[in-house]
């Protein structure tokens, strides 16, 4: 079954307000196997939110109306459901004798308009909300030939949440078929988002029941795969399955099958292999350092490192001989080499780093422009260096050369015994 969120308050098309319950929400709505299929957001006017709750009956099975059911005058959340619904509102006695007991007990007159929050639509339940004034209402109802579960639940989070939990969930449970969603979040770098879709928007597009995201954003390319079927075993088996072809196409681009950042992966290997590492940076400023040494237990495999920005720290602190720096310039191969052979011995890692590059956006020049940068990567055997422009501001191209540093670091690990 699928849902929509209807999230009620003028000041939530503002600059300054967020709807952040339906981020709850939809959370909730998954666990129970319910996908939510849109989210509206609409502001305190009768003829807007009548239009917004026909529109969501439309197309939604579950329609959730949040916010709007307070005392004053821009409240009409349950004018505007009853309207679209084709249903009256009547007065709740024992609603108007609660309020009046709410209002006595805190010795305070109660207004005439808290008397509308006793409105409650023909058919409907009452959600007792003892957090606040305005109850909420459930309605297992028809609309154009088609059964539809409406709620009209009150905004304020403290509220929301806990009427939601304690009323709208076992109603929901006791009338919704049992599913359950398996999820699995795929990570792959290095590659582009197109590129990643072309590649396997076929394979996917295979699995209808599945449903599949590709989000790209800081350096990598995610999916992330749900599956709603009646058992969580079945989910799963479907979500496992297309994982597996998927994994097959991204081969080498792949770096997480669970999740997991590129860091801890880094360090998992490490760990398995009994390696430890060290790095040396110039234009990521210990960018590097930092990404791996926040992931707990980095210790275990980190030795440490050099933050060598001046040309004088390369020579002073990772050995770079000078005369390697006046041949080919502090931005080149040979030196990112250097760096990393340095720093290497220096701490007695297994592997060392070195890189450096123009970040920008100063100090680019027609041979070494902005976004060039050397990252080398060394063990007692082997040294590999790899010549990389990067394109995008000064943070991007250091985010770049560190997600590159990280993952030449995981493509050797793999190989390395
Ligand atoms: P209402 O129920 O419309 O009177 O809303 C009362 C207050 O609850 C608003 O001023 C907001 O601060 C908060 N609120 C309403 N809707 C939401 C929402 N969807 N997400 C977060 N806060 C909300
Ligand atoms: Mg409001």
């Amino acid at each position: 079954m699928n849902c929509e969120i209807i999230a009620v308050g003028s000041e939530l098309l503002t600059p300054w307000r967020q709807d952040t319950n339906s981020l709850f929400l939809t959370e909730e709505l998954n666990a129970v196997g319910v996908s939510v299929r849109f989210k509206t957001i609409v502001g305190d006017r009768r003829t807007d939110l009548a239009g917004a709750v026909r529109t969501a009956l439309t197309r939604a099975d579950i329609l959730i109306v949040m916010g709007g059911l307070g005392p004053t005058e821009d409240d009409l959340s349950r004018e505007s459901v009853a309207e679209a619904l084709g249903v009256t509102l009547r007065r709740d006695g024992s609603l108007v004798a609660a309020l009046s007991a709410r209002f006595a007990a805190r010795r305070m007159t109660m207004t005439d308009n808290n008397l509308k929050q006793a409105d409650v639509m023909e058919g409907a339940e009452v959600l007792v909300n003892p957090n606040g004034t305005a109850p909420g209402q459930w309605i297992d109802t028809e609309w154009d030939g088609f059964r539809k579960l409406v709620m009209l639940i009150p905004g304020p989070p403290g509220e929301c949440r806990p009427l939601f939990e304690e009323q709208c969930l076992p109603r929901l449970r006791a009338v919704i078929p049992e599913r359950h969603i398996a999820r699995r979040t795929l990570k792959a770098t290095m590659i582009g988002e197109s590129a990643a879709d072309a590649l396997l928007a076929p394979i996917y597009g295979a699995y209808p029941d599945v449903e599949t995201t590709i989000l790209a954003g800081n350096c990598e390319i995610q999916l992330h795969l749900a599956c709603a079927k009646t058992t969580l075993e079945a989910a799963k088996a479907r979500v496992d399955d297309l994982a597996g072809k998927l994994e097959e196409a991204l081969d080498e681009y792949l770096f997480a099958s669970q999740g997991e950042t590129l860091e801890q992966i880094v360090l998992f290997y490490l760990e398995l292999k009994q390696a430890t590492l060290s790095v040396a940076e110039s234009c990521t400023g210990g960018m590097l350092g930092e990404r791996i040494t926040s992931i707990a237990g980095s210790s275990r495999s980190f030795v440490g490192g050099a933050l060598v920005y001046s040309d004088a720290l390369k020579i002073a602190f990772c050995g770079v001989e000078p005369e390697l720096i006046a041949e080919h310039g502090a931005v080149s191969a040979p030196v990112a080499e250097a760096m990393s052979h340095g720093i290497r011995r220096r701490t007695g890692a297994t592997f060392g780093i070195g890189i450096t590059g123009v970040a920008g956006p100063g100090g680019g020049t027609e041979e070494k422009p902005v976004g060039l940068v050397y990252i080398a990567l060394s063990d007692a055997q082997n040294t590999e260096c790899s010549e990389n422009n990067f394109r995008g501001d000064r943070q991007k191209v250091r985010q770049w050369a560190t997600q590159k540093a990280l993952d030449m670091l995981r493509r050797r690990l793999i190989q390395y015994r």
